[in-house]
């Protein structure tokens, strides 16, 4: 039972999008970075329990410049926020985004002047992943929603990529005032 005795010819023919595809898919290593409670989860997900390593995903890369997943795994604070976007701007293209957790994804119980209502104010985000905290298994179910997103990109996203300006500079974000939400009254 292998690959032999599928492919007795031991020819495939398939498109170079869907090869390249396939291998972002399997292949998709998360930047080394946590923000807060969700972090301990995430890091759980690396266990041999969770096997992240089924999705190729199990190298967390210390270096920006070396990951294309970005797992926000917490409560972005104001203070936060500057580095968040400096480190998603210094990964290479594609990148992805996901927002784990209530706080990450809409700032969770946490309404108030120091934490950002949800990481895709300063960041575009892929997939959400809901719960407080959620479990290992969450975050390998928002890897599974990411390799369906991944599997329908085509070279003309990517080149279309420096096209839209970037929502906010870390100059706004240092300036609070793009990202400060009315508070509930
Ligand atoms: S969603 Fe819950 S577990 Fe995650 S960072 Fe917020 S408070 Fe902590």
């Amino acid at each position: 039972m292998g690959l032999e005795e599928k492919l007795p010819e031991g020819i495939i023919t398939t498109q170079l999008e869907t090869l390249v595809n396939w291998s972002r898919e399997n292949s998709t290593w998360p930047l080394l970075f946590g923000l807060a409670c969700c972090a301990i989860e995430m890091i759980a997900t690396g266990s041999a329990r969770h096997d992240i390593s089924r999705y190729g995903s199990e190298l967390f890369r210390a270096s920006p410049r070396q990951a294309d997943l970005m797992i926000v795994s917490g409560r972005v604070s104001n203070k936060m926020a500057p580095v968040i976007k400096r480190l998603y701007d210094q990964m290479s293209e594609p990148k992805w985004v996901i927002a784990m957790g209530i706080c990450a994804s809409a700032g969770g119980p946490f309404n108030n002047y120091a934490i950002i209502q949800g990481v895709d104010k300063i960041i575009p985000v892929d997939v959400y992943v809901p719960g407080c905290p959620p479990r290992p298994e969450s975050l390998l179910y928002a890897l599974d929603m990411l390799r369906k997103k991944q599997a329908k990109d085509t070279f003309r996203t990517y080149a279309n990529l420096n096209a839209p300006p970037a929502p906010v500079t870390p100059d706004d974000i240092e300036s609070l005032a793009a990202l400060r939400q009315p508070q509930l009254a």
